[in-house]
């Protein structure tokens, strides 16, 4: 049986995987990285960028606009209310761009330049099949690759199930949110060409962005007990078609009935857990919620970035779960208030549109908070109190009789309230005392093994 050595073993070449590798070569390490199953990248998962998960690509030598088959720049998101008011624009401060990508090619393009990249031992094919500390375990078919390896560190960056995560004990189920449905629509326009859109109203928001010449990725956000209880699965999705333009309606209810489509579980694990200096965690690997922002690449890359600079493991887990409080907080609060019909979340995305309608600077706020260039909670707070207040004030206008402002308020203080303790939960969990047991020295260098 071969037995090989690294400084670094990275488990899993998604984008995450292949941003650490190219991070931690770049710092002089010498790096293996194993990827089980190269065909994953074309299942339906991220497809978005915002302008931070730009730069941070751009910082280790990924220039998207060489070399990918698609891409289209994007200014921000256009917000499509569902009592068919204006829709609002909300555009990338600065004028910064985002990027909507073909994703096998976007992960395609970045595993040649890893390939390419001296220092960076790239083994497709090759999936760890055992991970202990400093040792582990890969069957593949690239010569040379299978058998065990010794590494000084070895880095999880192997999703949801991750194998690394596994090994510190730590493989308890995610919460369960709902379904998101992809499919692909060709021959049609969107109302704004230049952003993603979503589509608020009917049984969960419905997003949409162009991700090729003539195809348009439509998500549609599925309740779970909705999409479990319906036998035929197009059936479940009538409310969200008859939310759509007829022009969008009929080519997706085609591709709908013709079984195009895919379905990924919408999940939620917060991002508390960051593995320790021997099998520390990147990515999906560490945690995921809700891709209503569009989120979990930028955090993935981050956390990558972050770990190669970091001398000390608790240097790396402290800053990541300090920036990635709010955007956590921000999935969760979006994700309540867009995707239920009771009075409560009524009121409050009315309160939402009126804010982002009358203040520019809340919807710089807002953009800023969702794309992860402010991660201080302290605004995050600004704008959900400015936007509970007007939440508030949204009831009362609409009640109509005492009996109606009654309702409306009640429910619009108990979706506010649901929103607090949901924002509450995971910052709990954050407080938990760091384990003492969790090494904070820098990695060492692999012993050179026979
Ligand atoms: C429907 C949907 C839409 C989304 N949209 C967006 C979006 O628009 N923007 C955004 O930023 N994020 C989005 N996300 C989230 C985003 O896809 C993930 O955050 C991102 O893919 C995480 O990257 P990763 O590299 O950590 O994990 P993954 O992409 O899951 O990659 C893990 C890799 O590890 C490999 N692997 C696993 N186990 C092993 C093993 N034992 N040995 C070797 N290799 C292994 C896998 O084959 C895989 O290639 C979306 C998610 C979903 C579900």
């Amino acid at each position: 049986m071969t037995r090989n050595t690294t400084d670094q073993a990275i488990v899993g070449a998604g984008p995450v995987g292949i941003v650490a590798a190219l991070a931690m070569a770049k710092a002089g390490e010498e790096v293996a990285l194993f990827e089980g199953d190269p065909s994953l990248t074309k299942r339906f998962a991220g497809e978005w960028l915002h302008p931070e998960g730009l730069r941070l690509l751009r910082r280790h030598g990924i220039h998207l606009h060489a070399g990918l088959p698609w891409i289209a720049p994007s200014r921000g998101f256009a917000v499509l209310p569902e009592d068919g008011s204006e829709p609002i624009l909300l555009d990338y401060p600065g004028g910064r761009l985002g990027l909507a990508f073909d994703r096998a090619g976007l992960i395609d393009l970045m595993r040649e330049h890893c390939a390419d990249t001296p220092g960076i031992n790239w083994i497709p094919s090759a999936k760890v099949t055992k991970v202990e500390r400093g040792r582990l375990e890969v069957a593949s078919s690239t010569p040379g690759a299978a058998g065990t390896w010794t590494a000084g560190r070895i880095v999880g960056a192997d999703g949801r199930g991750s194998i690394v995560r596994r090994a510190h004990g730590e493989g308890r189920s995610p919460h369960l949110i709902s379904y998101m449905v992809g499919a692909v629509v060709h021959g049609i326009e969107l109302p704004f060409e230049e952003y993603g859109h979503v589509v608020l109203g009917g049984p969960g928001p419905v997003l949409l962005y162009r991700i090729g010449d003539d195809a348009v990725r439509v998500c549609l956000d599925v309740p779970a007990a909705l999409f479990r209880s319906s036998r035929d699965k197009t059936a479940a999705l009538r409310g969200h078609l008859e939310r759509l333009e007829p022009a969008l309606r009929e080519p997706l209810r085609r591709e709908l009935e013709a079984g195009r489509f895919e379905v990924r579980a919408n999940q939620f694990r917060p991002r508390v857990f960051y593995g320790d200096a021997a099998l520390p965690l990147v990515g999906d690997a560490v945690g995921f919620h809700h891709p209503l922002t569009a989120m979990g690449m930028t955090l993935g890359f981050a956390d990558a970035d972050c770990l190669a600079r970091s001398d000390e493991f608790r240097t790396f887990e402290r800053e990541r779960i300090a920036s990635t409080f709010v955007p956590e907080l921000l999935a969760f609060a979006l994700y309540e208030a867009f995707s239920r019909d009771d009075r409560g979340s009524a009121s409050v995305r009315r309160a939402i549109y009126a804010m982002w309608r009358e203040y520019e600077k809340e919807r710089d706020r807002s953009m800023r908070l969702l794309c992860g260039e402010e991660t201080n909670v302290l605004r995050f707070g600004q704008s959900f109190m400015r936007g509970a207040q007007l939440a508030l004030a949204q009831s009362l206008l609409h009640g109509g009789s005492i009996f109606g402002i009654y309702r409306e308020t009640i429910g619009t203080i108990g979706t506010i309230g649901k929103i607090l303790r949901l924002l509450t939960w995971p910052s709990s969990s954050r407080l938990l005392p760091l384990r003492e047991t969790w090494s904070s020295s820098p990695p060492k260098r692999a012993a050179n093994a026979a």
